[in-house]
C-alpha cells in the first residue's frame, strides 16, 4: 500500500490567506527558500489555492506585470512569519 502523508494540523484555511498575500511574490520568485517551500506545501494540499495561482499567473501574463503593489517591508515580514510557521517544519534552524 502507498503511504500517504498525514495532513498536518495546521490551519489550512488561516494559511490561504497568508497565500493570497503572498502569491505575488511567489511569482515573481522573490519568496526566501523556508516560505517558497511552506508556499509549495501548501499548494500541495490546497486545490483553490492551486486555482487562484493559476488564475494570477494568467493576469500577470497578460499584463506583462503584477497587477498588486508590493507589501510594505513590515507587513512581508509578518506575513513570512506567520506562513513559515504554519508550514514551516523547523529543519535549519534552532536545536
Ligand atoms: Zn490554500
Amino acid at each position: 500500500m502507498a503511504e500517504q502523508p498525514p495532513l498536518r494540523g495546521t490551519d489550512l484555511t488561516l494559511a490561504c490567506q497568508e497565500f493570497v498575500e503572498l502569491v505575488t511574490e511567489h511569482l515573481e520568485g522573490t519568496l526566501p527558500e523556508r516560505a517558497a517551500r511552506a508556499v509549495a506545501a501548501h499548494l500541495d494540499l490546497c486545490e483553490p489555492c492551486r486555482i487562484y495561482l493559476e488564475q494570477m499567473r494568467s493576469t500577470a501574463t497578460a499584463l506583462r506585470t503584477v497587477p498588486v503593489p508590493s507589501l510594505p517591508p513590515p507587513a512581508r515580514r509578518r506575513l513570512l512569519e506567520v506562513f513559515t510557521t504554519l508550514h514551516g517544519d523547523g529543519r535549519g534552524g534552532g536545536p
